[in-house]
């Protein structure tokens, strides 16, 4: 399960949490609907090959990501069902995806027309994107809708097999935002539907959608965040209308411990001075670890109790004010539970004034991803 380790910081995935969050959103999503498990960067930073297979073993039936390596990593990885590249892939690089059956998004004209030149091994297949309002990627009127329809439809190595759009505010109590995108979406696909009679499947919300307004959901759900056991914001998070576990954690351990008289500092630019006899532990994990410097002063936990980093954080080192003498090899959590203490990731991404989801993707590749439950 857990590799050999030569350094004593490591992220733990629970991957019963996974499973459990899948379950939480099948059981409210209409059961027509199936869940498309989002694992682009890396899955949030859990590790994409290890959560798509609990992800699919829950029930998801498709898989996401966002560029073309990442696709062609799951593939190489084994999985067989289909897998979806939110972004834009050159279309030189159409025949890669051909080749490996991977699904791209298209929703330019003249991205069609290259596609058509290249030779590819065989039909590619795509899904459309139509931007109802998030101002990304997406074609936005009903005028371009039949330009790309009609190039399509001269196209003899592309696969329709899909259409989707993505909102913007479907975390946010307001409604009106997102309730004008779906109409949008319900226009254009009503002109669709004049145009094109083979089936496709449709796709819109994401977390914050899916779990606010499953009854909106079409053949499809892009589950992405809560997926990881985290809300998309303070505002579904306090309406309580699902239950989910976080799976990511983080821990170190002890490599120093010493006493320091009053008077003295700790780290870089002497930003700590210690009023009493203290004792100090290090820790090593510091900003080359995605552990940045702003989390200066934030708590971790050691034996079920909060204590804070003191002085400034390091490349590869961090520092704690203990409460007592702790031997080395003491374990220290950054984020997670020990005992009835939670540093929850929320935690973590409010002290840096943004969003949970940046937090696991921001711990770099240097801290080794190990995995439990399964
Ligand atoms: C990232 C992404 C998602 C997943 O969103 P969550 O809020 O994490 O559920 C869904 N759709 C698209 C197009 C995305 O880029």
């Amino acid at each position: 399960m857990t590799p050999s380790l030569y350094r004593d910081t490591w992220a733990e995935v629970d991957l019963d949490a996974i499973e459990y969050n899948v379950k939480q959103i099948r059981e409210r999503i209409p059961a027509h609907c199936s869940v498309i498990a989002v694992v682009k960067a890396d899955a949030y930073g859990h590790g994409a090959v290890e959560v798509a297979e609990s992800a699919l073993k829950s029930g998801a039936q498709m898989l996401a990501v966002a560029i073309l390596e990442e696709a062609i990593t799951l593939r190489e990885a084994g999985f067989d069902v289909p897998i979806l590249v939110f972004g834009r892939v050159a279309p030189k690089d159409v025949a890669v995806a051909a080749e490996k059956d991977i699904t791209l998004t298209f929703f330019q004209k003249e991205w069609l027309r290259e596609v058509k030149r290249e030779s590819l091994p065989g039909p590619v297949n795509l899904h459309m994107k139509w931007d109802t309002g998030m101002g990304r990627i997406g074609l936005r009127t009903e005028d371009e809708l039949h330009q790309l329809v009609d190039e399509l439809k001269e196209a003899s190595n592309v696969k329709l097999t899909g259409i989707y759009t993505h909102f913007a505010t479907a975390d946010e109590s307001g409604k009106d935002y997102f309730i004008m995108q779906n109409e949008r979406f319900d226009k254009l696909l009503q002109a669709f539907r004049g145009m094109w009679e083979e089936p496709v499947a449709i796709h819109t919300g994401n977390s914050a959608a899916s779990i606010r307004y499953p009854e909106k959901m079409h053949h499809y759900i892009r589950f992405g965040i809560s997926m990881y056991g985290l809300y998309p914001s303070s505002t579904v998070k306090k309406e309580q209308i699902i239950d989910l576990k976080q799976s990511f954690s983080l821990h170190s351990r002890l490599i120093h411990v010493k006493r320091l008289a009053p008077g003295e500092s700790v780290s870089y630019g002497a930003t700590y001075t210690t009023s009493d006899y203290e004792w100090i532990g290090t820790i090593m994990i510091g900003y080359a670890d995605g552990w940045i410097r702003k989390l200066q002063g934030i708590d971790v936990l050691i034996d079920g109790k909060r204590m804070p980093i003191v002085g400034r954080i390091c490349m590869d080192q961090t520092m704690i004010k203990l409460d007592k003498e702790y031997p080395v090899g003491t374990k220290v959590t950054l984020i997670g539970k020990q005992r009835d203490e939670m540093i929850g990731v929320d935690e973590v991404a409010d002290y840096l004034d943004t969003i949970s989801y940046e937090i696991p993707c921001m711990i770099s590749s240097r801290v080794p991803r190990t995995y439990s439950g399964k």
